[in-house]
């Protein structure tokens, strides 16, 4: 991983030197929303999309509303400062120095903005169901919250059976999403996925691929993965990208028509609006 110069509140500075409290309610209490954005040749891809829904996270979690025009030069500062074909841009923004505990602090949000290499994911992917559900009804629902943990019980369980993404249902039993993507389906020819009332983020690549490429949301049963005809999941670190295997169903021929067709029309229109 290359990180090389990063924003920390208000100004550049060296990543080996750049400095964050150990009381920082980001990393005491994941009291944090983030964001992670595609650079292509050092242009960020949705920024618009994406600091609206930093803007809404952050509201949704009680923070300061971060400085829109602070951020929007973060990113192109830091991009600017390490040059690169494809990145990873990560703006964490978190509720700042606070002594231990769940009272939020009262020195103000802390700021970071960094950016890491991506490399481009492949077409086809192999993915697993877990059993814990999903909360479509708690206070973080929706919200791009710094607290992870449970996406990364679930990743961790993805590898451990040859996977590399896991799908989860909600309380009801209804297919929600995966730890970093929405997942879409294909029935009868038919493009479905979750309505956000599922508990999924209201991910900017799905909402994307709807506008685009249109598809139904629709409450779906988990079973649905048993006999869908597609899969394939959406995110901003991998476009649209079409699942092989879910569980121990193997989906050969994937991409499917459907999913080859949504593809095609996400890059072909994502190459042509850096800003969608
Ligand atoms: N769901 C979750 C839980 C995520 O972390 C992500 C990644 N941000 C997504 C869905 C996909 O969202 P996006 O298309 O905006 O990357």
């Amino acid at each position: 991983m290359t990180t090389l110069t990063l924003w920390l509140d208000g100004t550049l500075h060296e990543a080996d030197t750049a400095r964050v409290s150990v009381f920082d309610h980001g990393l005491t209490v994941g009291d944090g929303v983030f964001e992670t954005i595609k650079a292509v040749d050092g242009r960020p891809f949705a920024l618009t999309r994406h600091l609206r829904r930093l803007a809404r996270s952050a509201h949704g979690l009680g923070l300061p509303e971060p400085d829109e025009d602070e951020v929007r030069h973060a990113c192109e500062a830091v991009l600017k400062a390490n040059p690169m074909a494809l990145g990873r841009l990560r703006i964490t923004y978190t509720g700042g120095f606070s002594p231990l505990g769940s009272d939020r602090g009262t020195e103000g949000p802390t700021l970071v903005v960094a950016v890491v290499e991506a490399r481009r994911r492949p077409d086809t992917t192999a993915v697993v169901t877990v059993p814990w559900p999903r909360n479509e009804r708690g206070a973080l629902t929706g919200l791009k919250t710094t607290s992870y943990g449970e996406n990364v019980v679930a990743l961790a369980r993805a590898r451990e059976h040859g996977a590399d993404e896991a799908l989860f249902g909600n309380t009801v039993g209804a297919l929600c999403e995966g730890t970093g993507s929405n997942v879409f389906v294909v029935l009868d020819g038919e493009l479905y996925t979750p309505p956000l009332a599922s508990g999924c983020l209201a991910g900017i690549t799905r909402a994307l691929v709807l506008e685009w490429v249109g598809a139904k949301e629709a409450d779906l049963p988990l079973d649905v993965l048993e006999r869908a005809e597609e899969v394939f999941l959406t995110s901003t670190t991998r476009d649209a990208q079409a699942i092989r295997r879910v569980d121990d169903r193997a989906l050969p021929g994937a991409p499917g028509p459907v999913t080859a067709k949504a593809m095609r029309i996400f890059t072909e229109r994502a190459a042509a609006d850096i800003d969608p």
